[in-house]
């Protein structure tokens, strides 16, 4: 399932991304895609937040690879921007999170393509000009296209 949303401020990227986080249940993969400055990480932080995340001073984790954070469910945000070769991909210890309790997120996570599990969200931001923002969605599995067919119905009834 795809799903295409635009967002015209980093305030607005992160309520998507809360919501998208209160839909959560725990095992999920999460993909991010886009240049530097699309706001992959901006996303990641309203994720957070709809995970009950206290500690939102989450900053970017490219230096560090791989960051946890306690929510309601734990959070483990990944950002593969150094990372040459996808072998080392197995030095990072992503691959014991996938399939874990926890919610994975990874940017530029393309490059750990050949250790994804199918079943995955899988998110491009464009930068669209200004402050605007695309995602574009693709839901691969059943609990992918649920969060999608949700988040859906609650764009069009905003609360
Ligand atoms: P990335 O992780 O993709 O490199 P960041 O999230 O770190 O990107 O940075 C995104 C930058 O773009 C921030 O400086 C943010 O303020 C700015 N920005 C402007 N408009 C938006 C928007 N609609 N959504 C997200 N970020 C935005
Ligand atoms: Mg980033």
């Amino acid at each position: 399932m795809l799903l295409s949303i635009t967002t015209d401020s980093p305030e607005e990227t992160k309520r998507i991304g809360e919501n998208i986080g209160r839909l959560m249940r725990g095992g999920e993969v999460v993909v991010l895609e886009g240049e530097l400055g699309a706001g992959k990480t901006c996303f990641v932080h309203g994720i957070a937040k709809g995970l009950d995340v206290k500690d939102i001073y989450i900053s970017s984790p490219t230096f560090v690879y791989l960051n946890e954070y306690n929510g309601r469910i734990p959070l483990y945000h990944c950002d593969l921007y150094r990372i040459k070769r996808s072998e080392d991909i197995e030095d990072i210890g992503i691959l014991d999170l996938m399939g874990c309790n926890g919610v994975l997120i990874i940017e530029w996570g393309d490059k750990a393509n050949p250790y994804l599990p199918e079943d995955r969200l899988y998110i491009t931001i464009t930068n669209a000009g200004g402050d605007r923002r695309r995602f574009d969605c693709d839901a691969r599995g059943r609990i992918y296209i649920e969060i999608l067919k949700m988040l859906k119905r609650k764009k069009y009834h905003a609360d």
